[in-house]
């Protein structure tokens, strides 16, 4: 593979943001195949409860399905520890030794980018896409990448995804206050969410 990109969230729950978001970041960034990879132990949400890792893992699976360019690892989930992306870009830039390698998340995670384990190191060995949602964000995102140091920002890109208007809090808070979520997310994730009587 030349190009690989790493989708990386915590996908609580997974939606058609995160879908097209990944869909059209391979299509964009010519990437073979885009693996999604679901944050065992995100080290920024100690405190928060969040879905079991096997429960988010199964409703990622289910979410990619039907995309052949689309794949899942588990190695976050299963990996003792807190879930540092360093450790899973290693992990990738070792199973894949020649590939490109593009690490794919939410904008408002990336502009968290210099408190992250490791960051010099891991920006040197992927590129980064920030996808974030329309309106504001993105230049709010384009001003705060300035801050960051130069040899960081040319390994970023900002890629503005309107299907990102979804978000996870929202079917979350949906779920809790008895709104509807078809169409925010997959029927399966959807059937998956009800039979396990999650965020309720
Ligand atoms: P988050 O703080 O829950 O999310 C921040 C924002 O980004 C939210 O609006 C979220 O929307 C969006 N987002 C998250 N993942 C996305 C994706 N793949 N595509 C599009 N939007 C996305 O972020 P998180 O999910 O916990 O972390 C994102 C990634 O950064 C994970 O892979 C995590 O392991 C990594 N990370 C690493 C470190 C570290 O190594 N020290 C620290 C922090 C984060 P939704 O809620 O709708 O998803």
């Amino acid at each position: 593979m030349k190009s690989l990109g790493i989708m990386g969230g915590t996908f609580d729950p997974i939606h058609y943001g995160h879908l097209v978001a990944a869909e059209g970041a391979r299509h964009q960034f010519n990437l073979d195949k885009v693996i999604f990879v679901p944050s065992g132990r995100p080290p920024h949400k100690t405190e928060n409860k969040i879905s079991d890792p096997s429960q988010r893992l199964a409703m990622t699976n289910l979410a990619i399905a039907s995309n052949n360019y689309f794949d899942i690892s588990a190695i976050e989930v299963e990996r003792p520890g807190l879930s540092y992306t360093i450790d899973t870009v290693l992990s990738f830039r070792s199973m894949y030794r020649s590939s490109k390698l593009y690490f794919i998340t939410g904008g408002d995670a990336v502009l968290e980018i210099l408190t992250w384990k490791d960051v010099g190191r891991l920006i040197s060995l992927c590129t980064f896409i920030a996808a974030t949602r329309p309106g504001y964000h993105l230049e709010h995102l384009e001003q705060a990448f300035l801050e960051l140091p130069a040899a960081y920002r040319k390994n970023i890109h900002i890629m503005e995804v309107p299907a990102l208007a979804i978000s996870s809090t929202d079917i979350r808070e949906r779920i809790r206050t008895g709104r509807p979520i078809k169409y925010l997310l997959p029927e399966s994730v959807e059937q998956y969410v009800n039979k396990h009587n999650l965020y309720k």
